[in-house]
């Protein structure tokens, strides 16, 4: 079916992309419009198209292991040391390595009712318990409850909250932090931070800050929401060093390709160009919250480049995102983490013309 469709499991047993799958169904690949997957739609800065033709001549030679430009980078920006700083392959791959690091059989670690899935699937490979909250908001006290009961390796805290896009407030994050002992690793998973820094100031949760407070703290970024790199796979983690001296050791070698390392360097020079992307989401936000509202609909208040719309009561999302996946319009649907909802990527101002046009007919 439709739906079945939309399971990763499926697509893999398809042998290839929704979007031809999708095709499949007598629609041309140019009136596919993806909006499943929180990528930038204006792509990346044009200096990393710059930056990566001038060394594609390299590419007989390894990577830069020590992958001392892009840390530098990094390491500038926030304001901290290089040694703060491990690279993965995505922030999925620092996840990864943190929750071989500090967990395995007879552990646990704590999320969020509803988070991003990849937390549970790595605990999972390690035997460890997941452990998760009942109310989806980011409720701080009762993560502190199941803290104490459960004294979890790791708290993963994602803010803003992939897949619902809501943030919790930086001082009562800062407040939850001082109060875990550092047995416990806390992740703070800012995959969508450049959003809510830009949106509202009092979400802003800065990387400097936290490992300066706290020595359990592990900081996520990435590369592959605002900078628009999401095919080049490039996350990062800070930490203290002592945690980042943990998670190398078991980092595969040259983990990370030279295109990634250069393109990843170089759109951290273009900041304006990412700050450029962040405003425009934003305007076009406005449009899915108006839509929203002139459909009786909820938008749960966002501080990404993603909007989940709640759908009222006798409106199945499932039914709506086979309904948008037939007339070649890919969202995500959020049935399977127990929310009658559908999860947008706000796209170009077209793809979102798009997507309102078709969706007025079904919520
Ligand atoms: N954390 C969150 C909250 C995410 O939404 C994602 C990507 N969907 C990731 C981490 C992983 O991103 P990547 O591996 O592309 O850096």
């Amino acid at each position: 079916t439709f739906n079945q469709t939309l399971d990763a499991i499926r697509v893999y047993e398809a042998g290839k992309p929704i979007e031809l799958v999708v095709r499949e169904f007598g629609i041309e690949p140019k009136d596919i419009i993806k909006l499943a997957s929180n990528e930038n739609p204006f792509g990346c800065s044009p200096k990393v198209q710059e930056a990566v033709s001038a060394i594609v001549s390299k590419m007989a030679l390894y990577p830069d292991d020590s992958m001392y430009k892009l840390k530098d980078g990094l390491a500038k920006r926030f304001g901290i040391d290089p040694h703060e700083v491990v690279i993965g392959a995505g922030s999925d791959q620092v996840i990864e390595f943190a929750v071989h690091a500090k967990t395995g059989p007879g552990k646990k670690i704590l999320i969020n009712s509803i988070t991003f899935a990849m937390y549970e699937i790595y605990a999972h490979h390690v035997g460890a318990e997941v452990i998760r909250t009942a109310s989806r908001a980011h409720d701080l006290d009762e993560f502190y409850a199941l803290y104490l009961e459960h004294k979890p390796s790791i708290i993963f805290l994602c803010t803003p909250n992939n897949p619902t896009g809501d943030s919790a407030d930086a001082a009562d994050v800062k407040a939850f932090l001082s109060k875990i002992d550092r047995e416990t690793l806390v992740i703070v998973d800012g995959a969508y931070m450049e959003y809510a820094r830009y949106k509202d100031s009092a979400k802003a949760l800065e990387p400097k800050e936290l490992i300066e407070a706290y020595d359990n703290v592990l900081y996520l970024g990435t590369f592959s929401k605002a900078y628009g790199l999401g095919g080049m796979r490039v996350g990062y983690g800070i930490a203290q060093r002592d945690i980042i001296t943990a998670l190398y050791k078991l980092r595969p070698p040259f983990n990370i390709t030279t295109l990634s390392l250069e393109a990843a360097s170089a759109a951290l020079e273009d900041e304006a160009f990412v700050q450029r992307c962040i405003a425009k989401n934003f305007e076009e936000m406005d449009r899915y919250e108006a839509f929203a509202e002139a459909h009786g609909i909820r938008a749960i208040e966002s501080y990404t480049n993603f909007v989940t719309l709640c759908l009222k009561e006798g409106t199945s999302s499932t039914e709506v995102a086979d309904a948008l996946l037939r007339q070649g319009m890919i969202v995500r649907n959020l049935a399977g983490y127990g929310l009658n909802a559908i999860r947008v990527t706000v796209g170009k101002p077209e793809e979102n013309d798009r997507f309102f046009a078709l969706a007025a007919e079904l919520v």
